[in-house]
């Protein structure tokens, strides 16, 4: 199917409401039933039926089928968070006594959640430096049961090489999640390419307003209706129709807001990698990237967000920078309308940084829906206040 056709009219029902153009925000608990027998056969399938909106709800139905389409998957769950996504993806994977691989550097809470929660139910997990094929096939135990992947992260952005992963898990009858923020499917299809589990938070890119938390996990039917009826019910992380309608709001605009993301990206990024104080950049597709080929190979396109190692001689300057910009926000999340810089500097003290160590100096930009040379103009504010610090 199309895209423009998924964005537009797919799983939409004008005729049930009245041809309103917008569908409505069905903000009900629960839904009411004229026969015992239609109520119980509502309790034997519930995944099939709307009966309490903690599960199933029209207007998060209606996200719910484009999503799926938008991933070329069977189906799709919506949660009020990506990491509520994550954990109920992974917990419903894996049993007491299972073994777990992860990637090093996941997203902070998908990493404790196998640091740290994971183990208090006897769940342990090997951490792999993911860029290379061999370390999972070194990793893989007989009780390995879940491969975690995020390609690339939002950080520093290391890649895995998605379709050997998949081939190698699948000899293995291992199950494997990916954390496909970064991209959104519209640029990077891991079902497609045969990962399990394709999961974003939709508090990024598919909200794109800086105004809503949510995830999305898309799979088989028979995968989600797993997480269905038991996570997905019991942790109750079921996400709140006017958030569902917020985010088919946010759909509308996705390929558009991804596009101008794309051309700002390139023009910010060929200003940074020239500029005298920036001694590095990483970037997937920038030549510099120690995995560009697989970058230009696996994902269509880089875009958002870029990382830069500023020449600071002390914490000073790092701050005198971030200070310096007066457009550019400091603040985590990424994926709306505003550019933001978040600093490595943040997570380390005065008296830990560490001038030696690159990542103190690491700040990360992302680049929203300002044009590039307003977002220029404003780093060179920054720059220009860390000369003078
Ligand atoms: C923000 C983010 C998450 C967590 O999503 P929430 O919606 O904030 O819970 C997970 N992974 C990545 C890559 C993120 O950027």
């Amino acid at each position: 199917m199309q895209l423009s056709e998924i964005i537009n009219s797919l799983g939409e029902e004008r005729e049930h409401y009245f041809n309103a153009m917008t569908p409505p925000i069905m903000q009900t608990s629960n839904f009411a039933f004229n026969t015992v027998a239609d109520l119980r056969q509502a309790f034997a399938n519930e995944y099939g039926s709307y009966l309490y909106s903690r599960g199933i709800n029209p207007t998060v139905d209606i996200l719910r089928k484009k999503l799926a389409a938008l991933d070329n998957a069977e189906d799709c769950l919506v949660f009020n968070s990506g990491d509520a996504a994550i954990t109920a993806c992974v917990m419903a994977n894996l049993n007491a006594g299972d073994h777990a691989i992860a990637i090093n550097n996941p997203y902070t809470w998908a990493k404790k959640l196998f640091a740290e929660t994971l183990p208090r139910f006897g769940i342990q997990t090997t951490f792999i430096n993911g860029t290379d094929i061999n370390n999972y096939l070194n990793a893989i135990q007989p009780n390995t049961k879940l491969i975690y992947l995020e390609s690339p992260n939002s950080f520093t952005y290391e890649l895995q090489p998605l379709a050997e992963v998949a081939q190698l898990a699948k000899q293995h009858n291992i199950v494997t999640i990916i954390d496909n923020t970064y991209c959104t499917p519209l640029y990077q299809q891991p079902i497609s390419i045969g990962i399990d589990i394709s999961i974003q938070s939709a508090s990024k890119y598919i909200s794109g307003h800086s105004d809503v938390v949510a995830g999305v996990a898309c799979g088989s039917k028979a995968m989600m209706q797993k997480i269905f009826d038991n996570e997905y019910n019991t942790m109750g992380n079921c996400i709140m129709p006017f958030n569902a309608w917020l985010l088919l709001r946010g759909l509308r605009t996705l390929p558009i807001r991804l596009k101008h993301i794309i051309e700002t990206s390139a023009a910010v990024v060929a200003y940074l990698e020239q500029h005298p104080i920036v001694e590095r950049i990483l970037f997937p597709t920038h030549p510099s990237f120690p995995q560009q080929a697989l970058a230009l190979r696996q994902m269509k396109v880089a875009f958002g967000l870029v990382t830069f190692v500023l020449k600071a001689n002390n914490l000073q300057q790092v701050e005198a920078f971030c200070e310096g910009l007066q457009h550019i926000a400091m603040a985590v999340s990424w994926g709306g309308h505003e550019s933001l810089i978040m600093p490595k500097a943040a997570f380390t003290t005065h008296t830990e940084f560490d001038a030696n160590n690159e990542q103190h100096r690491m700040i990360r930009l992302y680049m929203g829906l300002e044009t590039a040379d307003y977002i220029i103009n404003d780093l060179e504010r920054g720059f220009a206040a860390m000369q003078k610090s």
